[in-house]
């Protein structure tokens, strides 16, 4: 069990924090793999303020639901209970109704209409899953095909998701007889009638890589709404904050160490995991101390998203097979193991750190600073590298410094 005084710093302040579903929390001890994705640790200080001779106080409140298999907290700043209640659930509703639209796995959402009719007909679809759709085709673009939204048949062969049964590694055969269906250009949209279509048999979207930042985009969008001035919205390692908190700060945010130290991962389905998260963190939502952080940076209006190879894996004779396929092999991609990007939005953050999870340091470092966007990236040796525009605004531990 982690001691060290972040933690319990961070329990007292928690407890301040209102939070009037403790009980939901309470599911993260059966649903340990909902937590994978979670790899960023908001740090949540609870201050209260008069603004400039206004006797309003602004609290932070906070949320906690599963929702698109994984953990999401919502946190506003508001100066009512019952405003920050109703901006939450507006949040909330949002994320819901992506993750009904989205969901690869339910038999009823739109993706699964898509790709049933895959090689035989248009889809007329609703305008919310055409955008996210669009938005995935772009980033495919921007990163030459390293983020590829049509993955969803060599994902399904090799089984990461917490749905899936059974995990393996596919025969060589069957990957590459699968490679060809993987190939957004064949996504073909047709935006006045609002249809989308799969040229081949077989073809099957899968928007894992975009739609937790999409996600955390609109429910940014309908509590701004509500008019709030400042929250975080986090789904899993896809967290978007605006505004200031109470103690007039940007939003924290840490980065998780892909290989922590004296705790090394493990599969997640072994005992070792549910401990950590279920029983150990029991109240800590994030599941993850300060010593699980290797890095942490202000949020200024900004989305960040994690991608990391110990999010979704299994080991198979000694070696690991994580859930980021390059498209050009069908194996999972072995360059780095973290890649967090920030991005004024979250759809892009989510997509590019896919992205560039595939592409490696290099490629990946080039392509963020010719866009503008910062990053970090972890090779596979344990190397940080950043992009120029980060450097000075991020907070780095030594332990993985030097790799
Ligand atoms: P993320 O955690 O955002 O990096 O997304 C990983 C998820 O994106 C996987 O679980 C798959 O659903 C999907 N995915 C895997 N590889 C790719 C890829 N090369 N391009 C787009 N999506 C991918
Ligand atoms: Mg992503």
């Amino acid at each position: 069990m982690k001691t060290s005084s972040g933690v319990r710093s961070q329990k007292s302040e928690d407890r301040k924090i209102r939070n009037w579903e403790d009980k939901k929390i309470g599911i993260l001890n059966f649903s340990t793999s909902q937590l994978l994705n979670f790899t960023l640790l908001l740090f949540t200080f609870h201050f209260s303020l008069s603004l400039m001779g206004c006797a309003k106080k602004y609290n932070m409140y906070r949320e906690s639901r599963i929702l698109m298999d994984t953990f999401c907290a919502i946190t506003v700043v508001s100066p009512s209970k019952e405003e920050a209640k109703d901006a939450i659930d507006a949040g909330f509703a949002e994320i819901k109704k992506l993750e009904n639209l989205l969901n690869y796995f339910s038999s009823e959402s739109e993706i699964t209409a898509i790709n049933r009719a895959a090689g035989e007909n248009p889809v007329r679809i609703n305008r919310e899953t055409l955008e996210i759709i669009k938005k995935a085709v772009e980033i495919a673009n921007l990163t030459n095909g390293a983020f590829d939204p049509t993955v969803g048949s060599v994902m399904r062969l090799w089984g990461f998701s917490s749905q899936d049964s059974e995990q393996s590694v596919p025969s060589e055969d069957k990957i590459k007889s699968t490679l060809r269906l993987i190939d957004y250009k064949k996504i073909k949209i047709n935006t006045s009638a609002s249809e989308i279509f799969l040229e081949e048999k077989g073809m099957e979207l899968d928007l894992g890589g975009i739609a937790k930042g999409y996600a955390a985009d609109r429910a940014i969008d309908a509590i701004k709404a509500k008019g709030i001035k400042a929250a975080l919205v986090a789904i899993a390692g896809d967290i978007k904050g605006f505004g200031l908190k109470p103690d007039m700060q940007h939003w924290k945010v840490g980065v998780q160490n892909p290989r922590p130290e004296g705790n090394p991962p493990k599969s997640p389905h072994s005992p070792l995991w549910k401990r950590g998260v279920g029983e150990d963190f029991k109240g800590e939502q994030e599941g993850l101390s300060e010593e699980d952080i290797f890095a942490t940076l202000y949020l200024k209006d900004k989305a960040i998203s994690t991608s990391g190879d110990y999010q979704r894996f299994f080991i198979k004779d000694g070696k690991r097979y994580h859930h980021i396929i390059d498209p050009k092999t069908g194996y999972p991609a072995p360059e780095v193991i973290s890649v967090s990007v920030i991005a004024p939005e979250g759809y892009l953050a989510d997509g590019i750190s896919t992205g560039v999870f595939v592409l490696g340091a290099d490629k990946g470092i080039r392509l963020l600073e010719s866009m503008g966007l910062e990053g970090i990236i972890v090779d596979a040796n344990k190397k940080i590298f950043l992009t120029k525009n980060l450097k000075g605004k991020i907070n780095l531990k030594k332990e993985l410094r030097n790799g």
